[in-house]
């Protein structure tokens, strides 16, 4: 099993990380807990930083905050000089709340609402990723409105079929982002745009996929942005000084997972912008911006559970249910997400025993990991899902009434809580009993 970052099998043969017993966290904090190592996120945001520095071109990166978002995560992005990307109102109220730089927030959606454009406006973020032609009108009325002009990117539906799971993938023409470059809503769009006085085009976004082990999507889009950008330099006089290609930078989940190293994926990105950019007379390279999520905080984040009950069907199957599931990840039921653990408690002992790990949702496909390896888990052992960082507690719901779980942070041997987890009572925060349906009946 390979450990992550700071995470290690501490003398007592529990799993430790930041310096902190996985066990001793447990005990805490209680289970389902989500774990991240601070210096491991640090670590990545820096990847990206270094590997753009030594690429010589000029660049942004901006964490993609959907794959997890808090007030902590966007501190920690600030102080590494990060940019931030964000979707909605939630996404960035939370950014604005941890004091992120405004100018630094990206702000994209494929349906934001007059509200919410309003917002980011009145918060001057610093761009928008403009996604459709009815996007574009409400925040030429917005800016119109509030008299200021607004820094946008199109974002462009490629054509590119990054090879990954047809529901993270995003850059082929027929997808809900973006204009398509095929039926030449990509052109019109960025003429159009380039008319309209409140707004000043920068660039263009493309996002092609997520959980991507090759280079070569990147190269084909970035050809056709190349070829876009000579296009509406021709039509509208529009210089793009801005080249985005997106996140969608795969990690090991699991062994059989081969990405690349974050430092190869980047110079994949600039060599292929560089060429593109470059075949066009007289064009000035862009900068590059990327907006890495997964990369940044996936293998960061480790989810603990407590097994709890289990069965056995002879010849078939052993089940061993844990005390959280597909509330707090839904990964697997979604895309057939596939993960590894060990036993926090038992770390060093044989891991002789295949089980499948359920959640403990009502529904037949809450399973975690199919075909699990483990020392024979019994109830109250800790299960520890490595890779647990993106997209699982930013997914999590209430389903079943489950209570989200807590987060904590840990780092030298300290843990610090970052969401807390959810009491009963915020469970049933929102309900509203009627007068009516008062004090009627057996209560
Ligand atoms: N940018 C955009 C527009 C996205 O839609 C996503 C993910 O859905 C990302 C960036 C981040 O992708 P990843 O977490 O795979 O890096």
């Amino acid at each position: 099993m390979r450990l992550r970052g700071t995470s290690r099998i501490n003398e007592r043969g529990h799993l430790e990380i930041g310096g902190c017993d996985v066990t001793e966290l447990a005990r805490v904090y209680g289970t389902p807990l989500y774990i991240y190592d601070e210096a491991l996120i640090r670590q990545k945001c820096r990847e990206f930083v270094d590997a753009f520095r030594s690429s010589g071109v000029p660049f942004q990166v901006a964490y993609a905050s959907k794959a997890f978002c808090t007030m902590a995560m966007c501190r920690v992005v600030a102080e590494e000089g990060l940019s931030l990307d964000v979707v909605s109102e939630g996404e960035l109220y939370t950014a604005l709340r941890a004091g992120f730089p405004p100018e630094r927030i990206h702000f994209h959606g494929n349906n934001k609402s007059p509200d919410e454009i309003d917002m980011a406006v009145g918060a001057r973020v610093g761009c928008f990723v403009v996604d459709n032609f009815y996007e574009m009108e409400v925040l030429c009325d917005v800016a119109r409105r509030r008299g200021v002009k607004v820094r946008v990117l199109l974002r462009v539906a490629p054509g590119v079929e990054a090879h990954t799971h047809e529901y993270v993938m995003t850059g082929q023409t027929d997808t809900k982002f973006g204009f398509d470059l095929e039926s030449g809503a990509a052109d019109r769009a960025l003429e159009e745009a380039a008319r309209m006085e409140t707004m000043e085009v920068v660039g263009v976004h493309a996002h092609i996929g997520s959980q991507i082990f090759e280079t070569a999507g990147f190269r084909a889009t970035a050809e056709k942005l190349g070829q876009l950008a000579a296009r509406a330099r021709e039509r509208t006089g529009v210089t793009f000084s801005v080249v985005n290609v997106g996140g969608g930078f795969g990690i090991r989940y699991t062994e059989e997972d081969r990405p690349l190293a974050v430092s190869d994926y980047i110079r994949a990105v600039t060599d292929a912008v560089r060429t593109a950019f470059g075949r066009i007379e007289g064009y000035p390279l862009p900068e590059v911006w990327v907006e890495p999520g997964r990369s940044v905080v996936g293998e960061a984040g480790t989810a603990l559970y407590t097994i709890g009950s289990w069965k056995e069907i002879p010849g078939i199957r052993r089940y061993v249910a844990v005390d959280g599931g597909m509330a707090d990840n839904p990964r697997p039921a979604l895309y057939g997400a596939r993960y590894e653990a060990i036993l926090a408690n038992r770390a060093n002992e044989p891991a002789d025993t295949v089980v499948t790990v359920a959640g403990k949702c009502c529904e037949s496909g809450d399973m975690l990991i199919r075909d699990c390896r483990l020392p024979d888990p019994r109830p109250g052992d800790l299960l520890a899902v490595f890779c647990s960082g993106a997209y699982q507690y930013s997914m999590a719901s209430n389903y079943n009434r489950l209570r989200r779980p807590a987060v904590v942070f840990v780092r030298d041997g300290a843990a610090d809580v970052v969401v807390k987890r959810e009491t009963l009572d915020d469970v049933v925060g929102n309900d509203v009993l009627p007068e009516r349906l008062k004090g009627r009946g057996p209560a």
